[in-house]
């Protein structure tokens, strides 16, 4: 082994197997190149320069053979080791120049420095030196297609040097350019040599070749001449370092969110279009969520007001039966003999009437409910100032009144109600307690109701005059059973009765039921919102396939210069899950702004609850969603083979 070779090929073979044939690209190659060396490799088109050069790059594997560089067998390394290697030694130098499009030329030029881990401050300014060290001065912030072929050349030029560019790799650098370009194209190259870099030029074009110290003559994948001229001093170039430290993961990501910032600014419509699926799916599920949760919150209010273990007993033969207003049979002697039963806890009659209210010189239509001291209990009325009326006032049929929030507010304005009286039609009734609110968030806006409750006994003898009942509220002990209580309590009623003109309502059979659909509908909001967004993803992810499948060239070009394949991946994925963002936000804003309409043309019906919660997790599923649709076609972008890559348009 020649000790002071930088380059070194041993046996080396590339075979492609088209359509079940082998081609033989390149057959047992020996080779040995030293630092500072300048060589044109030259042969007519398909004996295989581009494939040594690929080789020579790392960019590609031989099928058989050892090549080292710098000692280092290429074939022990793994692929981000042959990253960094490339990153660090190699600087490529196409025929067809291959700068990415939507940078400028300094972008263009930095990307190696990029990978490289190089800190922002320092590839900008060194950029800045390389460019206008070849001519590019005024020319830093330009488009690639702003600029002539010449131009073009010169701008990978310098992006070949970005990293060191200890040894260039040139492929066809003048077969795009006119004779006078690609003269002066060669005197750059030239004079890199002289500074030090190791230069290596495959050409077809023999006035190329000519300005070379070593020629290499290849055909048919073999190398059939090496002549050297004159004698080759050993030139002292500067050694690469590779460097082992490559920039913070935080850094990193830093990067790929840049680039992902300039790919999709690059493609705007084919972002917009990405996104628009998300912001779709993002809305739906913000909504879904909010209508779930506002109408939860209503039915979960409305059933607070309902204790458990408890029955409602109404006159009528069945649910809903249209004559039940004419069956008098359920009386407060019924509400007695249930009293009496050992399961029952508690059971108030009810009776309801509208009456004219009156203090001072206000009035206003109100519902009377006559009820029994353990009602408020039974049905979860708070009493937030004063106290309930007792059974004693009830058996005494005191003038004593309890009423609601509306009624204070209307009446009593700031002014404290207990102890005041309030006339019920011509009945003087002393105020004693306050109930507060606690009404579903549905009807809490649209009820200005006016309740007033006041003890059975008193209602029924003095303002009805009726012995019969709306309906009796009834509560078990802790322990009952509710079905043996029920059909003990028919027993009893049938006795009683000689008929079944009663319906048993079993409040707790009917909050389970209500609690289910809650349920239900919650899951399918949810399952609506769900399937929005895995439609969205699937766009997502359709689109970034599209895009990575378009990118090939971009790509072979990222690794051509460095990147590493996770480089690749994670940019692809960032795109992915940027896009989603960008459709995220775009989602959100949508459903505030719609939040608000809905708002503000039915304030009094429904208040729409947009929750914060829905909006995190709307976000976090699109995020989510760029994940996982981002994951397989940055996957396949970064398995992409980047000679093939390079070699498509
Ligand atoms: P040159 O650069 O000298 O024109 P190449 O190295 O491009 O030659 O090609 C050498 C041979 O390998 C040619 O016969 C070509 O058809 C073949 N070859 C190159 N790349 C591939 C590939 N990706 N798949 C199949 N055959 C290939
Ligand atoms: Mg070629």
């Amino acid at each position: 082994m020649s000790d002071n070779s930088l380059l070194q090929l041993r046996g080396v073979s590339r075979r492609y197997v088209v359509g079940g044939q082998q081609v033989h690209a390149l057959r047992d190659i020996d080779l040995n190149i030293r630092s500072g060396e300048m060589i044109a490799l030259v042969g007519a088109s398909g004996s295989g320069k581009s494939t040594l050069m690929n080789i020579l790059g790392c960019l590609d594997r031989p099928s058989a053979g050892v090549y080292r560089v710098d000692g280092r067998d290429t074939s022990k390394l793994d692929p981000d080791e042959t990253a960094a290697l490339r990153c660090a030694y190699f600087g490529f130098v196409f025929q067809r120049y291959h700068l990415l499009s939507q940078l400028t030329a300094r972008d263009n030029v930095e990307i190696p420095a990029v990978y490289a881990g190089t800190s922002a401050a320092e590839r900008y300014a060194r950029a800045t030196e390389l460019l206008t060290r070849l001519g590019l001065g005024e020319r830093l912030d330009h488009l690639p297609n702003e600029l002539s072929g010449g131009q073009q050349q010169r701008v990978s030029i310098a992006r070949a040097l970005m990293n060191g560019g200890a040894v260039i790799l040139a492929d066809e650098p003048t077969g795009a350019l006119d004779s006078a370009t690609g003269e002066e194209m060669m005197k750059l190259l030239l004079e890199l040599n002289a500074q030090g870099h190791t230069l290596i030029i495959a050409t077809h074009d023999h006035r190329v070749a000519s300005h070379a110290k070593r020629i290499i003559e290849m055909a048919d994948g073999i190398i059939v001449s090496d002549r050297a001229f004159g004698h080759e001093a050993e030139q002292a170039s500067s050694k690469p370092s590779i460097a082992t430290i490559r920039s913070s993961p935080l850094t990193r990501y830093g990067e790929a969110a840049r680039m992902a910032f300039l790919a999709l600014r690059a493609h705007r419509l084919r972002t917009a279009l990405t996104a628009l699926g998300v912001i779709i799916g993002v809305f739906a599920v913000i909504m879904t969520v909010a209508l779930g949760e506002s109408a939860q919150y209503a039915l979960k209010q409305s059933l607070r007001a309902l204790s458990t273990k408890s029955f409602e007993i109404e006159p009528g033969r069945e649910i809903g039966d249209p004559r039940a207003e004419r069956v008098q049979t359920l009386t407060i002697q019924d509400v007695d003999a249930l009293r009496g039963q050992y399961y029952v806890r508690s059971a108030s009659p009810t009776q309801m009437t509208s009456s004219l209210l009156r203090y001072g010189s206000a009035s206003g239509l109100a519902t009377i409910w006559g009820v029994g001291e353990s009602y408020f209990d039974a049905k979860s009325l708070a009493i937030v100032r004063g106290v309930a009326f007792s059974a004693e006032d009830e058996r005494r049929q005191a003038q004593v009144a309890v009423i609601d929030e509306n009624v204070e507010r209307r009446f009593f304005g700031s002014e404290n109600p207990l102890g005041k009286t309030i006339f019920i039609g011509n009945l003087p009734c002393v105020i004693i307690g306050v109930v507060g609110h606690l009404k579903g968030r549905l009807e809490q806006k649209s009820d200005n109701s006016l309740n007033v409750w006041a003890p059975f006994s008193v209602v029924s003898t003095r303002l009805t005059g009726r012995r019969n009942l709306k309906n009796i509220f009834l509560r078990l002990h802790a322990d009952q059973s509710m079905a043996t209580a029920e059909s003990a309590m028919t027993q009893l009623l049938l006795e009683r009765h000689r008929t079944k003109d009663f319906v048993i309502w079993n409040l707790d059979e009917a909050r389970k039921t209500t609690e289910n659909v809650v349920l239900l509908m919650s899951l399918v909001f949810a399952a609506i919102g769900a399937i929005s967004l895995v439609v969205g993803g699937v766009g997502v992810m359709n689109i970034m396939l599209v895009s990575a499948a378009e990118r090939a060239r971009e790509i072979g070009i990222r690794i051509a210069v460095g990147a590493r394949r996770s480089d690749i991946r994670d940019q692809f994925l960032t795109e992915a899950v940027a896009a989603c963002l960008l459709g995220a936000a775009g989602g959100v804003t949508l459903s505030v702004a719609i939040g608000f309409i809905i708002a503000w043309l039915s304030p009094e019906q429904f208040e729409f609850v947009l929750s914060i919660r829905a909006i995190v997790v709307a976000v976090a599923c699109a995020a989510l969603t760029g994940v996982v649709a981002g994951y397989a076609p940055a996957r396949s972008a970064a398995q992409l083979n980047p000679v093939e890559a390079l070699a498509r348009d």
